[in-house]
């Protein structure tokens, strides 16, 4: 009777241990980041890998989150801490660009689902690099993850990062990468989004002009076009969104120096 109870306690005393080991083994990550894990020993062909001097790595990358969060991505659990972005707000005078008609509507959700297709293939001719520059030399104005208030109305996190710049201002890509979309929406008015290779993406709004074309290869610090306030805007700047591996990541992150050594 006592060994069983001793047998019992000995698999309780076990579960909590390995429980604890799991605990220190969790990966971490702050929202809207990109981090490295240990890459499987079967990849897919559009998966990208690094050699390190501890492993062969693959970079993933973690949503915005609202609070703490474990998730698992690429079957391996991660917590991704939440980050205190601060909040904005914006008054939008012109009313109709916040509560939308039925026909802005209609052509608002259009516009979202032509996007959504560029972004649904990446290319793998081009190998990313990770190294940017910024597109523009302006100041950070609105950093990404901030919470957005229009109008005092809670809206989206603002998930890109708008730099200011003078209407015409020149915008140059960041990074090598090929155009997938060039357009004039409703929300981000004239648009190119560039496919850096490897699900790796960039997108440049409120342009007052667009100087690449659809299908171009532009190298890195190749023209892409002027900044301008087109489409759903309080003034002239910037915004500037990086998609990675499926979610909106952090720009100011990537320009920072060295950065894929960084995250490697
Ligand atoms: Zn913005």
């Amino acid at each position: 009777m006592c060994r069983k109870k001793i047998n019992f306690l000995n698999i309780l005393l076990i579960g909590f241990t390995s429980l604890q080991v799991c605990a220190l083994d969790v990966i971490e990550g702050q929202s809207g980041e990109i981090i490295s894990i240990p890459a499987p020993q079967k990849l897919s062909a559009d998966q990208l890998t690094f050699k390190t001097p501890s492993g062969v790595k693959q970079l993933v990358s973690l949503p915005f989150v609202k609070q703490d969060l474990l998730i698992t991505r690429h079957h391996i659990d991660i917590k991704v801490n939440w980050v205190n972005f601060g909040e904005s707000r914006i008054t939008i005078t012109d009313t109709s660009k916040v509560t939308l008609n039925d026909s802005d509507q209609a052509r608002a959700n259009r516009e979202a689902l032509e996007i959504k297709e560029a972004l649904k293939s990446s290319t793998t001719e081009i190998t990313p690099s990770f190294n940017f520059i910024p597109p523009v030399p302006g100041r950070v104005t609105s950093p990404f993850g901030k919470q957005r208030f229009i109008n005092d109305m809670p809206r989206s996190a603002h998930l890109a990062l708008d730099l200011s710049g003078a209407i015409g201002t020149q915008i140059i890509s960041p990074l090598k990468g090929k155009v997938v979309l060039v357009g004039d929406y409703f929300y981000t008015g004239l648009t190119v989004i560039l496919d850096h290779g490897y699900g790796l993406f960039s997108s440049y709004a409120h342009m007052s002009e667009i100087q690449a074309k659809f299908g171009d290869l532009l190298e890195q610090s190749d023209p892409i076009g002027k900044v301008g306030s087109t489409g759903r805007v309080t003034g002239p700047h910037l915004h500037w969104t990086v998609y990675f591996d499926g979610n909106k990541v952090n720009p100011e992150s990537l320009i920072q120096k060295d950065y894929l050594n960084s995250i490697l």
